[in-house]
């Protein structure tokens, strides 16, 4: 139960103020209608029960007399129901963070997006982090390192192996940028994503996206590096910069982050191993996604729920 434990901490719930003398106002703040606990604000609000409905889950009558103990079991079990879509049961967790989230937006914040937007925004973060913490294991990439580099294969200890992507279309457009970092056991360190826009080309595009990756690994204090690019030109550029003087100035910016890393380099990849940046990428302009956004990993407070 350590979301529960997780959550249990994290809420400043009236009824727990109150319980320390701290003499709240005792009653949910959204819809007014019961104490406000816990459980009443995860599983038996309305405002709550509007999301699980939304997000696809018809709670049962029940939770409202069970304890949460009780609901999280339920909710729970649910995960483990092979009857249902795995697309729909692994978004519970997220669901709950939701409402929780969504609670406090409305209280602190004082806005309240719609509920589509929240559901969507949900959606690609729980797509997204499945794309990221479904990397191969490192055993099965030793084999790929030996036979064929179609696989992405892990950075050798110490290094952090960063992927980028720019999915460039046009001058007009913006350009979806994202860039995934990962260990040698596969492990996803970072990964952000961002839009950038006026890039003439393809080329200044993913100039941009290798000093975007390169500033913020230095500013994450990540000494080893290797740049791992499918845009070959780039790395062409990169290593002969007094052959390509129309992208001098991005090309400078490149090569000086050699006095800012222990190591760094840049190496070619190919299109099927590059699959997980190119797909943040493309999620930038098909969701719209253009706000920049940089995050550890995973969600660390799924981490143990979804190893269980
Ligand atoms: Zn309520």
């Amino acid at each position: 139960m350590f979301l529960w434990r997780a959550l249990s901490g994290a809420l400043a719930i009236a009824e727990r103020l109150n319980s320390r003398g701290m003499g709240v106002e005792p009653n949910c703040k959204i819809c007014h209608g019961s104490t406000e606990s816990i459980n009443h604000v995860l599983f038996q609000c309305s405002a709550a029960l509007q999301l699980w409905s939304g997000a696809g889950f018809t709670l049962p009558s029940f939770v409202m007399a069970h304890s949460l103990e009780e609901n999280f079991s339920y909710v729970f079990n649910l995960m483990e129901d092979s009857n249902r879509p795995q697309s729909l049961i692994r978004t519970i967790p997220w669901v709950l963070w939701l409402i929780w989230k969504n609670r406090n937006s409305i209280l602190y914040a004082d806005t309240q997006e719609s509920m589509e937007r929240l559901l969507r925004a949900m959606s690609d973060e729980v797509e997204q982090w499945f794309l990221l913490n479904n990397t191969p294991s490192p055993a099965t990439d030793l084999s790929g390192r030996l036979e064929d580099r179609d696989k992405w294969c892990p950075p050798a200890s110490g290094f952090i192996k960063c992927n980028i992507h720019a999915n460039w279309r046009n001058v007009h457009l913006h350009s979806g940028v994202a860039w995934i970092a990962r260990d040698q056991a596969g492990n996803v360190s970072h990964h952000a994503r961002d839009a950038i826009i006026h890039a003439p080309n393809h080329m200044v595009a993913e100039l941009r996206c290798v000093i975007w990756a390169l500033s913020s690994l230095r500013d994450l204090g990540v000494p080893r590096v290797i740049i791992a690019i499918d845009y070959h030109k780039v790395l062409e550029a990169i290593n002969a910069p007094r052959q390509w003087p129309r992208f001098g100035d991005l090309l400078e910016q490149v090569v000086n982050f050699k006095e800012v890393f222990e190591s760094l380099v840049f190496e070619g990849e190919k299109v099927s191993a590059n699959g997980i940046p190119r797909d943040i990428a493309k999620i930038v302009l098909r969701d719209g996604r253009f706000h920049s956004y940089l995050a550890f990993g995973g969600p660390s407070w799924l981490h143990d729920r979804i190893a269980r």
